[in-house]
Formats: structure tokens, C-alpha cells, sequence
């Protein structure tokens, strides 16, 4: 293996190299990692981050994904679906803080009543959002898990020009551990090859730390990114929930706490080295496994922040895991702490523009 401060200056690398850069653990060499990566943020798509107001419009959900705490055989929390009157005030507020685009994610559903409540939300945030500054509205970024390639279709023409759709890991063996005989990796490479084709951005990431996934796992992950050549990477440390078959894991996942939070960090700065252009966001389960994780990730080449914007008594519900933070607060408290917290770490916030990767643009032209 060539030296630390050679590897992560190279433009192309191997599973063996990536796996070998993941799993620095040692303080010095943890801060080659870093440092390396923050350089190539600021060089590839610059110091600002971006938000993306994260509006949670409900947590119905017709899959049963062993991890997650929105699980259909989940009858432990209070169903909830919000109103079009509610997520445009959400919208609504989003847009006058200057925070220039907007996440709809929600429990997976795809049924014409939903497809509707979607299509009719993007239409009005895109029309009712415009404003001198940011004269074609809201970017919008979906988040509703898989669907046809028609409805792809019908939630691009509404005006919705963001995809995320995670992968949640690219091993045939850890996708069938984690889901349900009814949901199939091949499904999602072909729903992640629709929104391609529908004419979307594409984003998609996976969890980091479930059970039995080694470095090289995350590996293929990386170099899986890099082959479906996607726009943007939403990933996070995978964090118990407790009523899911996978609490089981609990004790195991406790014992291992520092070390999924440090992969965690190592895999938004790795992927950064391999990807360069593109958007990674830094996640909330980030922050849920310590308090300052999501700023954290900014300094690990991160760029994109999703601001909490789901109404407050609706937050206890949509916990897809545990200890998600800011379940008490309001929008204008968490919009003082995220504006604390990326001056605190030397960036500044991109307002009243999408603030699309380098990535999507570049393929674009
Ligand atoms: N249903 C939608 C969006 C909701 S879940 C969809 O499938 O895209 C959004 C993401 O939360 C998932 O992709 C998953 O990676 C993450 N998630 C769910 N449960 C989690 C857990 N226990 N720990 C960490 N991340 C989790």
C-alpha cells in the first residue's frame, strides 16, 4: 500500500485502497483523511453548504424494512399523514428564510391517492414559492421510496427535478438481510435507472455499520456510487431502532458506537476523494450519535445540510431510528443552531439558490 499522504492525492483507486482508507482509525492519519477531503470540497463544488428543508409529510408506509422505525408491523406509533395546507406553510417558510429547496420524504405508499397528494404538492411549492430572488421557486428534492417508472414520470413533469432513493447497501447478501422477499436489489437498481431516465437528479447512499458489513462492503458501495455516476449521496450510520426484528442488535450496535460514528465521517471523506463533484449531505443520524456530528461532517467534505422542517408534534412519529435529535424544537430554533453550527465550522450558507452539484451540472451541459 503506497503512503497515507499519497493515496488520498490520487484520482483513481482501488476496492483494496478505498477499504484501507476507511479504516483509518488512528487520530494522525484520521486527519490526513479529513483534511484531504475538506480541500477537495472547497476545490470541487466550494466552502458553501446548502439546505434542503426536510419536510416529513408522513410516516404511512406499505414496507417492512427490518431497520426502520416507520415499519408497517410497527403498531407502536401514531400514524400520521399532513395536510397540502400544512407542508405549503412549511414551504412557505422555508422559502422565506432563503433556504432554496425543499425534501418531501415520507413512509413509502403507491396508490393513486398519494401520487396525487405529491404531484399536488410539488405543482404548488414550484408555482406559490417564486419570489425575486429565486424566481423559479423551491428546488424540490422527493423522497418516496419506490415507485413505477409512470410516476417517476408524472413527479418530474409536476416540477420536482431531485431524487433520493438510497441503495442502503450494494452487497447482494446485506440488501437481503436488511429487507423483506418482497423488495429485491435488482428492483432498486431498476427504479434508481427510471429516475435516470425520467430526468432527474439522482441521489442515493447507504447505511454504514449494520451487522456483518465489512470495509470492503463499503467499498463496492463507493465504487457502486461512482459506476451508477449518481448526483448526490445521502448516507448515515445505521442506529437501532427498538421496535424493529433488528434490536435484536442493540447490545452489539452500543458496543460499537465510536467506531460506526468514525466510519460514518470516513466514508463522507472518502467518498468525496473518489466522487469529487458531487453533493453529500451531512445526516441527522449523524448528530443523533453525537451532538455536533452533523458540522462534523461538514469537515469531512460534506456540503449539503437538511434543516428539520416537519411541524413539531408530528416529529415524535417519524423516528426511523433512535435518539433522532431536535424532536422538541421548532423551525426557527433549528434555524439558529444549523446557522451557529456552519459558521462554527467556517462555511457559509448558500441562500436563495438550489444549490445542484457541480456534478448535475456539469453532465448537463
Ligand atoms: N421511504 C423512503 C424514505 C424514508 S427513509 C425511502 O425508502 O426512500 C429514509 C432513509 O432513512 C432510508 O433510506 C434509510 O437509509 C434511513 N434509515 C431508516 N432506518 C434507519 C435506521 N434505523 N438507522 C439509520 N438510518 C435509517
Amino acid at each position: 500500500m503506497k503512503p497515507l499522504i499519497e493515496l488520498v492525492r490520487q484520482l483513481e483507486f482501488s476496492r483494496e485502497e478505498i477499504a484501507f482508507l476507511l479504516g483509518r482509525r488512528e487520530k494522525a492519519e484520521v486527519e490526513v483523511l479529513r483534511k484531504a477531503a475538506e480541500e477537495l470540497c472547497f476545490a470541487y463544488v466550494g466552502n458553501k453548504v446548502h439546505f434542503r428543508g426536510l419536510v416529513e409529510f408522513s410516516n404511512i408506509c406499505v414496507c417492512d424494512c427490518h431497520y426502520c422505525g416507520i415499519r408497517k408491523s410497527n403498531s407502536e406509533i401514531t400514524r400520521f399523514f399532513l395536510t397540502l395546507d400544512e407542508v405549503m406553510q412549511a414551504a412557505h417558510w422555508c422559502s422565506e428564510q432563503g433556504y432554496g429547496s425543499l425534501v418531501l420524504q415520507s413512509g413509502e405508499r403507491r396508490d393513486e391517492a398519494f401520487i396525487e397528494f405529491v404531484e399536488n404538492a410539488v405543482r404548488r411549492i414550484r408555482a406559490e414559492t417564486r419570489t425575486a430572488k429565486q424566481p423559479d421557486g423551491l428546488g424540490i428534492t422527493l423522497c418516496v421510496g419506490e415507485q413505477t417508472r409512470e410516476t417517476y414520470a408524472r413527479f418530474r413533469a409536476a416540477g420536482a427535478h431531485r431524487y433520493l432513493l438510497r441503495i442502503e447497501s450494494s452487497s447482494p447478501r446485506l440488501f437481503r438481510q436488511l429487507h423483506p422477499a418482497t423488495q429485491s436489489l435488482e428492483h432498486r437498481l431498476q427504479c434508481l435507472q427510471w429516475l435516470r431516465e425520467t430526468g432527474f437528479q439522482v441521489g442515493t447512499g447507504v447505511m454504514i455499520g449494520i451487522p456483518g458489513q465489512t470495509l470492503e462492503d463499503l467499498a463496492d458501495d463507493i465504487l457502486f456510487f461512482r459506476s451508477l455516476d449518481v448526483d448526490m449521496i445521502g448516507m448515515g450510520p445505521y442506529i437501532v431502532h427498538k421496535q424493529t426484528p433488528m434490536a435484536a442488535y442493540e447490545a452489539e450496535m452500543a458496543s460499537r458506537g465510536g467506531e460506526v460514528y468514525q466510519l460514518a465521517l470516513n466514508m463522507i471523506a472518502v467518498t468525496r476523494l473518489v466522487l469529487r463533484n458531487v453533493n453529500i449531505a451531512a445526516t441527522t443520524a449523524l448528530q443523533a450519535m453525537k451532538p455536533t456530528g452533523r458540522e462534523e461532517g461538514l469537515t469531512y467534505g460534506a456540503n449539503v445540510m437538511m434543516p428539520q422542517l416537519t411541524p413539531t408534534e408530528f416529529r415524535k412519529d417519524y423516528q426511523l431510528y433512535e435518539g433522532k435529535p431536535c424532536l422538541d424544537e421548532n423551525r426557527d430554533q433549528c434555524r439558529m443552531c444549523l446557522q451557529n453550527r456552519i459558521t462554527g465550522v467556517g462555511r457559509v450558507i448558500g441562500l436563495h439558490e438550489w444549490g445542484d452539484s457541480r456534478h448535475a451540472r456539469d453532465r448537463q451541459d
